[in-house]
């Protein structure tokens, strides 16, 4: 059996050319850090990338990985490293997915660009798409457009053609996103935007998913200081009405709520968390390890150790939630910036984190948020 507990995931062997890799992304990670210091890492556990190995393995069901746009690309080199991250921190599976796009953005991408690569490994990737595709259309459309017949048309001819091609469901799709850094887009529809509640349609027919980020605004606020620059508005609008309406209009449509435990606005909390798993059967999380502005709702202490209303969390809903590093995944040959680099400086703490976290945590959960929740509802291959 693969995922026994107490088992050290084997740690293949990487050739030369990997090495080299290694080293780049090594180097990359640290001129990164050290220049950018980027903020997203928050507040805890900030200098540690080498932590203990995880007790067992685990699947990340939302990776991006970054292999260029346009004319020219090497999604092939980014498999490759993700590959090797793979085997070093003990993931069996990883599903990836385009992040959530905007038509502004330079030529947004969907799973066409990684797929082929991706599918060599069938064994330890799946993938979802949409991200540059059906996100584009539903923000293109916004909120006030009118949806007309020939909209829903060419959206539902995407979303069938993505799962045509193997994906598991759609993702990254987003109805409120908010921007970072430059570069990094600020995203807002109604939760229950009409092309959303045709997604969920869509997913509900065909026993597919959504990853949705939805940064949760429980009130009306001011924007925090760190958000307040444009595109960010000033004000941030009350979202929750419509996630809830998203996921009551079809129990079939399975959600998975992105980024859990890595709260941006402090509205997010365990007590908000239970009440929606109590109230929507059809909704999921997927945890995030880094802490994000709002550390106290967070699963993990500064000291590492799961937080007690967390843990009652997870024992009450044990079958609803799976593990989303959000690691972004580089090819060696890619040069340059852009928010997607930047959030690859993460994912090693990322990684450490997680590791911490199944530790933390009794065996038994552990092993079902590890990866037999992630097994069922992506329906991964062993
Ligand atoms: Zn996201």
């Amino acid at each position: 059996m693969l995922f026994r507990v107490g088992t050290r995931p084997r740690v293949l062997p990487i050739g030369e050319k990997n090495c080299a890799s290694w080293r780049a992304v090594l180097a990359l990670t640290i001129l990164g850090i050290a220049a950018l210091g980027f903020s997203f890492l928050s507040t805890q556990g900030q200098a540690q990338t080498s932590g203990a190995p995880p007790p067992i393995e685990w699947m990340d069901v939302h990776v991006h990985l970054i292999g260029g746009r346009g004319a020219w690309r090497d999604y092939e080199g980014a498999v490759s490293a993700a590959l090797a991250v793979m085997d070093e921190a003990g993931i069996r599976k990883m599903v990836v997915m385009p992040p959530p796009q905007v038509s502004t953005q330079q030529s947004p991408y969907d799973y066409e660009s990684f797929v082929e690569p991706l599918k060599r490994h069938p064994r330890r990737f799946a993938f979802l798409g949409g991200g540059g595709s059906l996100n584009v259309m539903i923000h293109e459309a916004g909120d006030n457009a009118r949806v007309s017949g020939a909209l829903r048309r060419r959206f539902e001819d995407q979303a069938m053609e993505i799962l045509r091609q193997g994906a598991r469901g759609f993702g990254e799709i987003t109805a409120h996103h908010l921007s970072h850094l430059s570069g990094h887009p600020y995203e807002s529809v109604a939760a229950d935007h009409p092309l959303l509640l045709l997604l969920a349609d869509i997913s509900g027919r065909n026993d597919a998913l959504i990853d949705f980020h939805f940064d949760l605004v429980a009130e009306d606020m001011k924007a925090p200081e760190w958000l307040a620059t444009p595109p960010n508005p000033a004000v941030l609008r009350a979202n929750l009405a419509g996630f809830e309406r998203l996921l009551g209009h079809n129990r079939s449509a399975r959600i998975v709520w992105a980024h859990a435990g890595s709260d941006m606005l402090g509205h997010w909390t365990p007590g908000l968390s239970r009440k929606l798993l109590e109230r929507h059967s059809n909704l999921y999380m997927s945890l995030r390890m880094a802490p994000g502005r709002a550390p106290q709702n967070h699963p993990l202490t500064k000291t590492k150790e799961i937080r007690p209303d967390w843990l009652r969390l997870l024992r009450d809903f044990p079958d609803r939630f799976v593990l989303g590093g959000d690691q972004f995944i580089a090819s060696p040959a890619i040069q340059g910036g852009g928010p997607g680099m930047v959030f690859a400086q993460r994912a090693p703490l990322v990684r450490e984190r997680t590791a911490a976290f199944l530790a933390a945590l009794p065996a038994d959960l552990a092993g079902r948020i590890a990866y037999e929740n992630a097994i069922r509802l992506y329906k991964l291959r062993d």
